[in-house]
């Protein structure tokens, strides 16, 4: 079949390259360059989500940590398994029993893992392998397993991987509007498929919309933003941030250190960029944990990407993770989707193109 698919994000460019792999003719359509959008702006966390099970994804989550290990077997030049610590205060929203619950599940949907299993570390060991972590009330810590990853040089491999078996990856294309018949205008021209994927991302819905197809889904989209540090911090951390339920991600990242991130809804035509209050938001809450603080001056810069949530909950920090797929005739459009999932929703993609 010809396939033509608008987007090149990581979901997009999964699909091209297990649907290039099956023996199709596919064309794919990105407006910027390749991966150049939310799927190099993400916290570059191969994970399943373990906050995840607070809102009981446990599908979603199993699929996520099935395809965290393939990722790192798969491409361990780019990715790397990350030790992440959890620490519990005096005062923590979670208490270490529900930690170590939820640390329990999320190893049981991970199956027959290749990383090693979480483990309870005293406060004295904690302070030994950080001495800047705040000492005052902390009781401890998990340290479980994730994985981090490169995600632009990843999903430029990826795209490497789909050239390889065939797929035309064309950049600069913008799709003015699809139909339900099989086609993609570009530039005042019309192409003709067999299917046409609408993995366009945040900006899915948008595509619809000037394509005059109804949507049956929303998306809400939701920027979250990083700052990048100066100096690299010595231990990756998930932490509470302080007086709230959300939680943030302290993370090394090429001799340098990621705070992010925030959940600001957004319209979707509004510049993707920290702004100053998200800024101050994580600073504050990175200095609430450490003893020597930094200050805007310590930041090296920001970033902000804008997640395609479906739209699940009147609060952004409840939306669901989940992705969604819709067929129409030979259209079918994606919704959501995590960059660690991207691979096991292309190959849903395939299975619904028949
Ligand atoms: C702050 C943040 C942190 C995150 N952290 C993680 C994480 O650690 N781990 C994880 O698994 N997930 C994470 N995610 C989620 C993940 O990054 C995204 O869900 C994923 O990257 C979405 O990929 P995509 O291909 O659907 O969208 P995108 O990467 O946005 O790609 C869509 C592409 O479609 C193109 N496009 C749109 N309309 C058109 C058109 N009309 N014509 C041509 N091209 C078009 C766009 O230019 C874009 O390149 C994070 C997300 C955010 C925002």
């Amino acid at each position: 079949m010809r396939i033509g698919i608008v987007g090149g994000g990581i979901n997009g460019l999964c699909c091209a390259w297990v649907l290039a792999q099956a023996g199709h003719e596919v064309d794919l359509y990105e407006r910027n360059t390749l991966a150049s959008q939310t799927s190099r702006a993400s916290s570059k966390l191969l994970h399943g989500g373990l906050r995840y099970l607070e809102q009981y994804e446990f599908r979603l989550v199993r699929e996520a940590l099935k395809e965290r290990d393939a990722w790192l077997q798969r491409v361990p030049e780019l990715t790397s398994p990350l030790r992440l610590v959890l620490p519990i205060y005096q005062g923590s929203q979670r208490h270490r029993w529900l930690v170590g619950a939820g640390l329990f599940l999320y190893e049981h949907l991970a199956g027959k893992s290749i990383l090693p299993p979480a483990q309870w570390l005293t406060a004295e060991t904690l302070l030994q392998r950080d001495p800047q972590l705040k000492a005052e009330g902390l009781l401890g810590g998990y340290a479980f397993s994730d994985g981090q990853m490169d995600d632009h040089r990843l999903a430029l491999w990826v795209a490497d991987q789909a050239r390889l078996a065939g797929a035309n990856l064309h950049e600069h294309s913008e799709v003015s509007a699809i139909d339900t018949q099989g086609h993609v205008h570009i530039a005042g021209s019309s192409y003709f498929h067999d299917r046409v994927i609408n993995v366009g991302g945040p900006w899915a819905v948008t595509l619809l919309e000037q394509s005059g197809i109804p949507s049956p889904y929303r998306l809400d989209t939701v920027r979250g933003s990083h700052l990048v540090l100066e100096r690299e911090c010595q231990q990756a951390y998930l932490l509470e941030v302080p007086d709230e339920r959300r939680i943030f991600f302290v993370l090394p990242w090429q001799g340098r250190t990621l705070v992010g991130t925030t959940e600001v809804r957004q319209q979707v035509h509004e510049p993707i960029e920290c702004s100053v209050a998200e800024r101050d938001y994580l600073l504050a809450a990175y200095n609430h944990y450490t003893t020597a603080p930094l200050s805007v001056a310590n930041i090296n810069s920001t970033f902000a990407g804008m997640r395609p949530l479906l739209y699940s909950a009147a609060d952004p920090r409840k939306a669901t993770r989940e992705y969604a797929l819709d067929r129409q005739r030979k259209l079918l459009n994606v919704f959501g989707g995590k960059w660690t999932t991207a691979l096991a929703l292309a190959h849903k993609v395939q299975q619904q193109l028949l």
